[in-house]
């Protein structure tokens, strides 16, 4: 291992513990979606504290940051950082330990600043990837317009190097039917709760038609206001996703088809309702994973084989489709454990989650050193990513 990336290493140990606190403060006090106010403020005010220039509110979103670290003129590289929390369960998804990952690792590298190469380093505060695509708001906001590399981890229950990202669609069906006595005069009805029920028994048909690695799955957000009243209105969201985008948007109409069939059948008017902008899927980048691999190794993270069938969905997904970009899963919790449970939740404070946190911090940012000193390696992934087009 390079000097420069051992002292990276020691960089870590040495802050782990101010790292991990932080990491339980963002956990033990979970924030929804573009309300990360506290998150926000606490990683701006550390990196702030590390030597970054960091600048809050970027793009229009309160709770999007962007902390700098300038040494001359060469590549830019961005490492990334997740902090919303999910309703009802909080942090598990394990934003806290993405965070302070990325918060470590712009740390670290700022403890060796002065043998670094020439580069720009940017630690970018990314809300609202649960929901409300964080992400996208950043691209167009042109965050990621200077940036040639982006890079950030998930926490999982092993270490993954490229795990496949799904495009989602989100879609919300409202039906009007007519409403009545449901004793008195339901003939008089018209019930759009039945609609809502037609649909997820139309989905469930259509599931049966759809490869393996497409996902359709929905909840009823209205259901009526009292068993005696013929439900008037009723409401469900469905998510549809996919590995490709142009079948992801096959089947986006096929589910519309589903509530447009229920309308027809229950005589019910129907309101397609497009809810927030797609995420993409991952596009992958070799060049990339290839360095983070070999500095996995160097660390001692022992990287298990890619899951074909655990996938998920994130706006990291539309931002590899603009720049080079990954996002390698860690280990934060014991082999097993699902994420988005009550146990990934009390998993991700817990001293397995320490230690990937650690451990991801020091292989971000010697992912960084190895982009920076050698800038040919920026090109070569920026090459894989055009040839991929
Ligand atoms: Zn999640
Ligand atoms: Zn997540």
């Amino acid at each position: 291992m390079s000097t420069v990336k051992a002292l990276i290493g020691q960089a870590v140990d040495r802050l782990a513990d101010d790292l991990e606190a932080l990491s339980r403060k963002i956990h033990d006090h979970p924030e929804l979606a573009y309300q990360e106010v506290q998150a926000a403020a606490w990683l701006a005010d550390y990196l702030t504290g590390q030597g970054f220039a960091v600048e809050r509110g970027v793009a229009g979103v309160d709770t999007a940051f962007r902390a700098t670290m300038d040494t001359g003129s060469g590549p830019t590289i961005a490492i990334l950082c997740e902090y919303d929390a999910l309703p009802a369960i909080g942090h598990a998804c394990g934003h806290n330990i993405i965070a302070t990952a990325g918060a470590g690792a712009g740390a670290a590298l700022a403890a060796v600043r002065d043998t670094l190469p020439a580069g720009r380093i940017q630690v970018i505060g990314t809300p609202a990837e649960e929901g409300g695509g964080g992400k996208i708001k950043l691209i167009q906001g042109g965050i990621f317009e200077g940036v040639d590399v982006a890079m950030m981890i998930h926490g999982f229950d092993r270490w993954i190097l490229h795990q496949d990202l799904l495009g989602i669609v989100r879609v919300g069906f409202e039906f009007t039917g007519k409403a009545a006595h449901a004793s008195a005069d339901p003939w008089e009805g018209v019930n759009a709760l039945d609609a809502v029920i037609q649909t997820f028994n139309n989905v469930s048909m259509l599931r049966q038609q759809v490869r393996p690695d497409a996902r359709i799955h929905g909840i009823v957000t209205q259901g009526g206001a009292a068993p005696n009243i013929i439900p008037e209105i009723a409401a469900c969201t469905f998510y549809v996703r996919a590995p490709r985008l142009d079948d992801m948007w096959d089947l986006h109409r096929r589910v519309i088809a589903c509530a447009e069939g229920a309308a027809r059948a229950t005589g019910c008017t129907l309101r397609v309702i497009d809810l927030e902008a797609p995420y993409e899927p991952l596009k992958r980048n070799n060049t990339l994973l290839g360095l983070f691999r070999a500095n996995m190794a160097a660390i001692g993270a022992m990287e298990s084989p890619p899951l074909a069938d655990r996938m998920g969905s994130s706006d990291i997904g539309n931002v590899s489709q603009v720049i080079p970009a990954i996002q390698p899963m860690v280990q934060i919790a014991p082999h097993g454990t699902p994420i988005h449970s009550r146990a990934f939740e009390a998993a991700a404070v817990a001293p397995l989650a320490r230690r990937g946190m650690c451990q991801s911090a020091k292989t971000l940012a010697m992912t960084t050193y190895d982009l920076l000193a050698d800038p040919g390696l920026v090109k070569k992934a920026r090459a894989e990513f055009e040839a991929a087009k």
